[in-house]
């Protein structure tokens, strides 16, 4: 079942909102857009948008369950698909709202909203971070970083890292074989895409050896890049891998 919990992302957005409030003006909800009265939140109808994930999950996958059926229970595909991951949890499904914050933070410069992003995360993953020795984010390849001069993931990271005192390196894990966008490609393709795109360099494997990584991402699509990321920074050395991101999507 999934419920809205607007204590945490509003302590979030608020904060996001208090620095937007100085780079714009008039305030505009992040989410629609729209001009809101006060730069205090994403918009009514866009807050009772957003659904954030919540128990009960998929042990493993962290997919919602629409019926509680104990702890540590695995979903189907978690059985049939085991990951090279130990848990895998995210904030948010990816609806129309999470969407456009998502889109927001990659391409509208607009960093700050990563704080509120990752409160939500922190939230979703508690006990991922309580595990977890290094944070590092899902690695863009490098011509495309040029492009866009901002990386989603590390920035998210970035913000995980100042709200739950865990060291993050965005140079941890490297992608070294530029990949097409994942969208409208099927899983195999998905697979092959990113099949030896991503890994550890050699001067970073001894920050990596035994570590409990948390990787993270904006959006868990079809999980082919965290897995391919996952099987680089175990075959780098770490020791074990959780994924989160802040929003999935939910088939
Ligand atoms: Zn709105």
């Amino acid at each position: 079942m999934l419920a809205l919990k607007r204590s945490d992302i509003s302590r979030g957005i608020r904060r996001f909102a208090n620095m937007a409030a100085d780079l714009v003006l008039p305030p505009t909800c992040p989410g629609c857009g729209k001009a809101v009265g006060d730069s205090d939140s994403l918009c009514a109808r866009c807050w009772s948008s957003v659904r954030f994930i919540e128990p009960p999950l998929c042990a493993v996958y962290g997919t919602p369950f629409t019926h509680d059926l104990g702890e540590g229970i695995v979903s189907a595909e978690a059985m049939a698909d085991p990951p090279p991951f130990r848990r895998a949890r995210s904030a948010a499904v990816y609806g129309d709202v999470a969407r456009r914050l998502v889109h927001q933070l990659k391409y509208h410069d607009r960093p700050y909203m990563a704080e509120a992003m990752a409160t939500s995360m922190r939230r979703a993953g508690r006990s991922l971070l309580e595990e977890a020795s290094l944070i590092v984010p899902v690695p863009l390849y490098r011509w495309r970083l040029w492009e866009r001069r901002f990386n989603q993931a590390a920035a998210l990271a970035a913000s995980l890292s100042r709200q739950s005192g865990l060291p993050t390196d965005p140079l941890a894990l490297e992608r070294v074989k530029p990949t097409r966008r994942q969208v409208g490609l099927s899983a195999a393709q998905r697979q092959e895409n990113v099949r030896g795109a991503f890994r550890v360099p050699e001067t970073m494997r001894p920050g990596i050896a035994g570590s409990n990584v948390l990787l993270v991402d904006d959006v868990y699509t079809s999980g082919a890049t965290v897995k391919a990321a996952t099987r680089a920074l175990l075959r780098g050395g770490a020791g074990a891998v959780d994924v989160l991101t802040f929003a999935r999507v939910i088939p």
